[in-house]
């Protein structure tokens, strides 16, 4: 091994970090290097620094204009060739811009997939690409391909199971209308081309696809098909590697949608499709009507979605639902729910007298949702209008204010739709279920809303936000392993690699007594409770949590892993008790309608396992809201834990829908909250840079300045180490592999190009 050579005035210390440090301005400064400047609007630039005096540097633009600017905003930029690696873990710098104008570099050139370690990262095109398809997945599988796809990490997810005999999970996140659901359709795509031939199973996998979306998705303001529930579907294959059967798992329907739009925003796809594409046998049956005549649908002004045809995606629900064996009869009786619910929506109220009380207008709305459900329209005006309440021997009725029949009948609605929605989920289950041979491999993948914080931030957003902590502590946890994996294996001391970890946040959402879910729960039983006495409970209790921060009236902050998020309680209590009348269930358990009847009897069992889970200690006798996602996620935790995850991030680059348009803020916001940046983190406090002894003395060999006697790719890689002066904390050496902190490869590469 030769001796360093530590006197070429060539060998300043090359930069070490992401940053831009004292002792390599000057680096930069002699060598021209690009740097990127943050811009006043926030915009970062490429230029190069002519001098610094103080904290000050005079910055050259690539337009010819000369700014002065704090030395602050400025950070090392990657040289050329570097731009639009596939990875962004072998850039030489990961700094915020570096990995915004890599992915922009890409996209611009329609390369939507990008790795950021064990991520894949996906850019939603917004337009049909001609990356998909028979050819793209016979070349992924045949390895003729390999840049980053959705394919390629199906297909290693696939050879991992048939190897390991392990199940497999891909974990897809990313917020609304970044592309998750079609990303999701594109791996299941993959895998039952690959995992076809057995059955036709594997149609019947890719068509409960649309039944979900007919049921589960609705245009909002961000996504024209927007999922609103988080969904699991698990593949099951055969020893043979063929998909032999599958089972859908669904998380949190936002119920609320079906009573209530936000304008230019529509209901459940279902509703429209059924209103323009039924029969008029079947509209006559369920004396349908126009969408546009149902208050449920027409009070967002929005009917229709640009290039959908409603009638038409109708005739293909029918289709899916015949390729999933759901009878015809079964069939009429979800249609028929669904015509129930819209004319429920119309039923009004007037009022009798002058103390508030009201009955309900005894129309056409009332008679034909109550001969849909199967109950008099007495029985139906009844339930909508009074209450009854047991006092001994006696029943006592009171009369509903307008309010509380209105939240009645809506209360009513969305039990009915969230109760179709899960039997749906059960048919299609049946029909999919797996052989009597299970193998126990599997595929699951994991469709869910992503991070969310937005102005307003409600029990939705608490909700989603808190599973999303969750998923991130899985993330971190197989990211720390897989580390850790590679360093032992090499050799390497890894307790030189910090992890971040985010049990405190995870211990403020579920600590009992004292978390936020808990108290929600106990503040929900109290019948006085307001949002405000909820608020103020928390803040007392909760203060002492680092990631819990009290704010003024009704609201308060939770330092999520991804960013500070202010939640406002206004109405934490009634969406987390949810409540149902008793009046309401009574009148659905004498309903003649069979799927009614199984819906209550269903309620009533749900309700009487949370008593004996809660010791009654529940007043409302029914499981929270809260508290049930809870468990959801806890199940879904525990089935994850057991596979080996793949990650994908699903990025929006513009809030427009439209395709070539990328919005730097957008995109950066978004790889803050979906952990891409925390791996570049991770990686920068790491050696992200890893090449084989062979690898390194091959490239940088020619370099050293004594001719080396040794062959020996290690020696030579050491002698190239100590000549340029990297720092011994800056690389480690393993057994097969060199490990070199971020931006260490930028100098070396910087001195080859000079030499060659
Ligand atoms: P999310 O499920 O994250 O809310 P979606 O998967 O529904 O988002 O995607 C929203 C829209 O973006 C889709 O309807 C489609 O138009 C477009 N899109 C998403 N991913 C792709 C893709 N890989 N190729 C083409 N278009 C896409
Ligand atoms: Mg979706």
């Amino acid at each position: 091994v030769s001796t360093a050579n530590d006197s070429s005035a060539d060998c300043e210390a090359p930069p070490p970090s992401g940053e831009l440090e004292e002792d390599n301005v000057a680096y930069f400064i002699n060598k021209k290097l690009h740097v990127w400047c943050k811009q006043p609007r926030g915009k970062w630039e490429l230029g190069t620094i002519l001098s610094t005096s103080g904290e000050e540097a005079s910055v050259s633009h690539s337009n010819g204009n000369i700014m002065k600017v704090a030395r602050s905003e400025l950070l090392p930029a990657n040289p050329d060739i570097l731009d639009g690696v596939e990875d962004l873990i072998q850039l030489s710098y990961l700094n915020e811009p570096s990995v915004l104008h890599n992915l922009q570099f890409r996209y611009s050139q329609d390369m939507i997939y990008s790795k950021a370690g064990p991520i894949l990262i996906a850019l939603n095109p917004f337009k049909d690409g001609q990356i998909y398809g028979n050819d793209y997945i016979s070349a992924y599988r045949q390895k003729l391909m390999d840049s980053p796809h959705v394919y390629a990490m199906a297909d290693a997810a696939y050879n991992e199971m048939m190897r390991d005999e392990a199940n497999q999970s891909i974990i897809i996140s990313g917020e609304s209308g970044s592309g998750k659901t079609e990303t999701a359709k594109i791996a299941m795509q993959y895998l039952a081309a690959l995992g076809g031939g057995c059955c036709g199973i594997e149609n019947e996998v890719l068509q409960t696809n649309f039944i979900l979306e007919a049921f589960g998705n609705a245009k909002t303001s961000r996504n024209d098909n927007s999922s609103r529930f988080g969904k699991l579907i698990e593949i099951h294959f055969s020893t043979m590697g063929k998909i032999c059967g599958a089972k859908l798992q669904t998380f949190l329907l936002e119920k609320s949608r079906v009573v209530q739009l936000a304008s230019g925003e529509r209901s459940y796809h279902i509703f429209y499709q059924l209103c323009a594409g039924s029969s008029s046998d079947l509209k006559e049956r369920l004396n349908l009507r126009a969408a546009s005549e149902y208050k449920y649908l027409n009070q967002s002004d929005c009917m229709t979605i640009d290039g959908v045809d409603d009638a038409n995606k109708f005739h293909m629900l029918m289709k899916a639902l015949d390729v999933i064996r759901m009878c015809k009869d079964d069939q009429e009786l979800a249609f028929k729910m669904l015509a129930a619910i819209l004319w429920l929506g119309n039923i009004s109220f007037q009022e009798t007298d002058n103390e508030n009380n009201i009955e309900v207008v005894n129309d056409e709305a009332v008679t034909t949702a109550a001969f849909l459900m199967g109950c008099s329209s007495k029985e139906l005006m009844e339930a909508l209008s009074t209450h009854k309440i047991q006092a001994g021997r006696d029943t006592i009725t009171k009369r509903l204010t307008l309010r509380q029949a209105i939240d009645a009948r809506d209360a009513l609605a969305k039990f009915i739709y969230a109760s179709l929605f899960d039997w749906l989920v059960e048919q299609v289950n049946k029909s999919l279920e797996v052989g009597k041979r299970r193998t126990g491999r599997s595929i699951s993948i994991l469709d869910i809303y992503g991070f969310e914080s937005f102005q307003n931030n409600s029990f939705e957003q608490f909700c989603i936000n808190y599973a999303n902590e969750r998923l991130q502590q899985h993330f971190n946890r197989h990211l720390f392993k897989l580390e850790q994996e590679d360093y032992e294996l090499d050799g390497i001391d890894w307790t030189k690699v910090d992890f971040e970890d985010n049990q405190v946040c995870l211990d403020l959402f579920e600590k009992k007594p004292l978390g936020l879910f808990s108290l929600l729960d106990e503040e929900s039983n109290f019948p006085r409770a307001t949002d405000l006495t909820l608020a103020n409970k928390l803040k007392q209790h909760l203060h002492a949590n680092p990631c819990f921060k009290g704010e003024r009236g009704r609201a308060f902050s939770v330092c999520h892993y991804a960013g500070e998020v202010l939640y406002d309680t206004s109405g934490f209590l009634e969406k987390n008790r949810d409540p149902l009348p008793s009046d309401s269930i009574q009148l659905l358990s004498s309903c003649s309608c069979e799927l009614l009847q199984l819906f209550s009897t269903t309620l009533n069992q749900s309700q009487k396992q949370s008593n004996s889970c809660y010791g009654g200690a529940l007043d409302s006798q029914k499981q929270s809201v809260g508290t049930k996602f809870k468990g959801q996620l806890f199940k879904l935790m525990h089935q994850l834990e057991s596979t080996t995850p793949h990650f994908i991030r699903c990025i929006k680059p513009n809030t427009k829908q439209h395709p070539g348009i990328y919005d730097q803020d957008l995109v950066l916001q978004q790889l803050k909250c979906c952990g891409v940046l925390e791996v570049v983190r991770i990686s920068r406090a790491g050696y992200p840079t890893r090449m084989t002894h062979q690898e390194f003395s091959r490239r940088y060999g020619f370099l050293l300045s004594e001719a080396n006697t040794s062959q020996d790719p290690l020696s030579i890689s050491v002698a190239v180490l100590q000549q340029f002066n990297i720092p011994p904390e800056m690389y480690q050496v393993g057994f097969t592999k060199l490990y070199l902190r971020t931006g260490q490869i930028g100098a070396l590469e910087d001195r080859r190009k000079h030499l060659l």
